[in-house]
């Protein structure tokens, strides 16, 4: 079924060239590693006027708009369950100002996180939110899944950088939130509930971001393990110790065997698991930890504790750590990669009970964490078309769930909810949590016309 005829004239007209409606495109913009669902439309505009322009558009015609970045999400966000309108951001692409005396930039929602980094990096700056997907996703992504990743151990999430947005609401009002100011508390922080708001509320299209000075020196360190709960266990160890590593991330055999097997990554055959480690901060400070911390592993069983010489041998390490997740893909029928967040202390176990329940199961686990702050991603391999082994994952989830939140934990640290998860949100939210978050939604979008069907319009808890 196509768009109203009236509507696809209009969008014609303001889109010009960034109207896509053919077959090939409505597939390109249906998926993600998650879900699929066809939109009538993509359009693709170059700025925020225009995006207003077709979400008044989309009100008239009572159209779905499914706001999307690069698509690298894991839990069906940007799927057009609904079909009507996929809103695509990559020609919002643009750097609109870098300031170094304010430490502030100003981007539109399409530019990739990995080029704000690098621009950033060469006027002596850094933006620390770090996802592994880097080098694809887009700002606007990450401030809608408030996206985390490897440096959020000692720097946070990408909330904790923002200072303001431009947003687009439901019906096509813009609406400003925040500005350059470090400090800023005129009226409630609609900043900070945009972020993580999973494209449900408003498209962002400009996002402002603090930035802080370059660290002066980054070491990594690389320690093996023969047993996974230790490697938990030592990631425990090294923050009670009252270190500040930027990254503690955590591979299994399993992560590794296929690091190993698509970029022929070498590692000692009795490893069970890694922990890649990184300090940063003035040199001589940086050196002095590194060796705490490998003295501290040594004594929590690892072994094969190595610092990287230079540049070259990190990048083999992260090379690893960022190939991987791809690397199993394209030797699975399918896999999920899973996100829940416990308190660092519970990690061992949450490691421990993945892996048991997977077993009792009879499904293949593969385990990554960004381990320092107690995030951890459980990978299932499976095939949903198996009858069997899709009624398994089911019951592998449900078992997951309760075993997360048992442990104090939540049911996504930075991935977001999206379709994955809609389904087992009020086993951890209140209904009283819920049906504010329903009020909020109407507020923003009395007509339930952004990205519908996912979030808490799928999950239990109405009342
Ligand atoms: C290999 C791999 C590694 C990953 N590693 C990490 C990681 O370390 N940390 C992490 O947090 N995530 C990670 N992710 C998940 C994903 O990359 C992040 O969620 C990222 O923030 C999504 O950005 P995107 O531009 O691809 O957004 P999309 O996938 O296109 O969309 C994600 C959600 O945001 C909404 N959205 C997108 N743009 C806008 C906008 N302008 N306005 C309003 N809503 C919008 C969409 O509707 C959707 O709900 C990883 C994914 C992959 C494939």
């Amino acid at each position: 079924m196509s768009l109203h005829p009236e509507l696809t004239k209009a969008l014609k007209k303001i889109l010009a060239g960034g109207y896509l409606d053919a077959p090939e495109d409505l597939r390109s913009y249906s998926c993600d590693m998650f879900g699929r669902g066809l939109p009538q439309a993509v359009g693709l505009p170059e700025s925020t006027e225009q995006t207003a322009e077709i979400l008044a558009l989309a009100r008239r015609f009572e159209t779905p708009v499914t706001p999307r970045g690069a698509g690298t999400s894991l839990t069906g966000g940007p799927v057009p369950l609904r079909g009507g309108l996929v809103l695509g951001t990559a020609r919002m692409n643009r750097i609109l100002d870098l300031s170094p005396g304010d430490r502030i930039a100003r981007v539109q929602a399409g530019v990739v996180t990995g080029r704000l980094q690098q621009a950033v990096l060469e006027k002596g700056l850094f933006y620390p939110p770090n996802p592994t997907s880097a080098d694809y996703c887009t700002l606007g992504g990450n401030v809608a899944t408030n996206a985390g990743g490897a440096s959020g151990v000692k720097y946070g999430v990408t909330r904790d950088y923002l200072t303001g947005l431009t947003a687009v609401l439901a019906g096509g009002e813009i609406l400003a939130t925040g500005g350059r100011c470090m400090k800023d508390v005129a009226g409630y922080d609609l900043t900070r509930l945009l972020c993580g708001s999973e494209g449900r509320l408003a498209v962002i299209t400009e996002a402002r971001v603090r930035l802080l000075p370059r660290p002066e020196a980054v070491r990594a360190l690389s320690a093996y393990f023969g047993d996974l709960k230790a490697t938990a266990e030592a990631v425990a160890a090294i923050m009670s110790a009252g270190f500040a590593p930027c990254t503690l991330e955590l591979m299994d055999r399993a992560f590794l065997e296929a690091v190993r097997r698509a970029y022929d990554f070498q590692f000692p055959p009795e490893a069970r698991a890694l922990l890649l480690i990184e300090v940063d901060g003035p040199a001589e400070a940086v050196n002095g930890q590194m060796a705490a911390i490998a003295r501290l592993l040594q004594g929590q069983g690892a072994f094969a504790v190595s610092v990287a010489a230079d540049e070259a041998e990190r990048q083999i390490l992260w090379r690893a750590r960022r190939g991987g997740t791809a690397a199993l893909v394209r030797q699975a029928a399918f896999m999920v990669s899973l996100d829940y967040a416990v308190p660092v202390s519970r990690l061992p176990e949450a490691v421990a009970r993945m892996g048991d329940i997977g077993r009792r199961h009879g499904l293949k686990v593969v385990m990554i964490a960004h381990a320092g702050d107690g995030n951890l991603h459980p990978m299932v391999i499976y095939d949903p078309a198996d009858a069997r082994q899709a009624a398994a994952y089911a019951a592998f989830e449900q078992d997951a769930c309760r075993a997360i939140l048992d442990l104090g934990g939540t049911l996504s640290g930075e991935h977001g909810i999206g379709m994955e998860k809609a389904g087992l949100l009020d086993r951890q939210l209140s209904p009283a949590f819920l049906r504010l978050s329903r009020g909020i939604k109407r507020v923003f979008d009395p007509a339930g016309l952004l990205n519908p069907g996912k979030c808490e319009d799928a999950c239990g808890g109405h009342e």
